[in-house]
């Protein structure tokens, strides 16, 4: 079976966000996902209240598993929490043969604002997820700007910043324009061969918790059913939109997107 995609990262218990959103994602466009958990949160639509990490040598054991018996078409990283992590992380993924694709969402802070992974480890991700090994690299606008140490203002910073992110080692950039106080959404997605812009609706109400984790996971599943990266890009995109466009009131924060919803067939 194709569509079987590995995802490592944290587990979000009001479930709009991380693993509980990864799985919403693959499973709603027919996937299959499997999941190493990086580290727990107690978390609501309004805050993460607590996090509990996971031991390194677990979070390797169940990437292995999964690798070694059922197989994996990509992988794709959310919360990584901390450089040891990363390097937990890389280890395993450098000794798989063959390697899968690897979609990588540098979370680094939440919604409402709580850190989910060390300003030390930047570097990490920079030096150690990023290249030789990630096929997408998928930072909103406030990640691209910690990563590249520049301001983001305008689609000509964007693209200054995709290039300078590309230059890192990640065959594609996707830099998402939710961020951009611009009346659509104008995503980035660039890569050696050149740049595309994706214009979508922006959405005024503020349910887009789990939106960065639901677009990387869907172009994850898209990437393992085979899609190209541009087609996985714009699937993925679509079912967020969607997502957004029919988002429940959920809680008193951001609440989480919808799932589940049909989208066009692709390509
Ligand atoms: N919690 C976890 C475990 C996550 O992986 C993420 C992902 O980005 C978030 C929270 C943040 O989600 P959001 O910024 O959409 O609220």
């Amino acid at each position: 079976m194709a569509g079987r995609v590995l995802i490592v990262a944290g587990s979000d218990s009001g479930g709009g966000a991380g693993i509980q959103a990864d799985i919403k994602t693959v499973t709603a466009l027919g996937g299959y996902a499997m999941t190493a958990i990086t580290a727990l949160t107690a978390q609501d639509t309004v805050r993460v209240h607590a996090i509990h990490e996971v031991p390194l040598d677990f979070i390797q054991q169940q990437m292995r598993v999964c690798i070694d018996d059922i197989g994996v078409d990509c992988v794709k990283t959310g919360m990584l929490s901390n450089g040891r992590v990363i390097e937990a992380v890389v280890e395993v993924l450098e000794e798989a043969h063959p390697r899968a694709p690897l979609v990588v969402d540098p979370v680094m802070v939440s919604k409402g604002g709580s850190a989910l992974l060390s300003p030390e480890a930047n570097e990490a991700l920079k030096t150690r997820l990023l290249p030789g090994l990630a096929t997408v690299l998928t930072p909103n606008i406030p990640e691209a700007e910690m990563l590249t140490g520049m301001r983001i203002t305008d689609l000509d910073s964007m693209k200054v910043a995709a290039g300078i992110l590309l230059d890192l080692g990640p065959e594609a950039v996707l830099l998402k324009g939710g961020h951009m106080a611009d009346e659509h959404v104008v995503d980035m997605l660039f890569d050696h061969d050149g740049m595309e812009l994706i214009e979508h609706e922006r959405f005024s109400h503020g349910n887009t918790h789990g939106t960065g984790c639901t677009l990387a996971s869907a172009i994850a599943t898209g990437i393992a059913q085979g899609l190209t990266l541009r087609d996985a890009v714009l699937r993925g995109i679509e079912y967020v939109t969607e997502g957004i466009r029919q988002a429940p009131a959920l809680g008193k924060g951001h609440g989480p997107l919808a799932h589940g919803h049909a989208i066009p067939p692709y390509p």
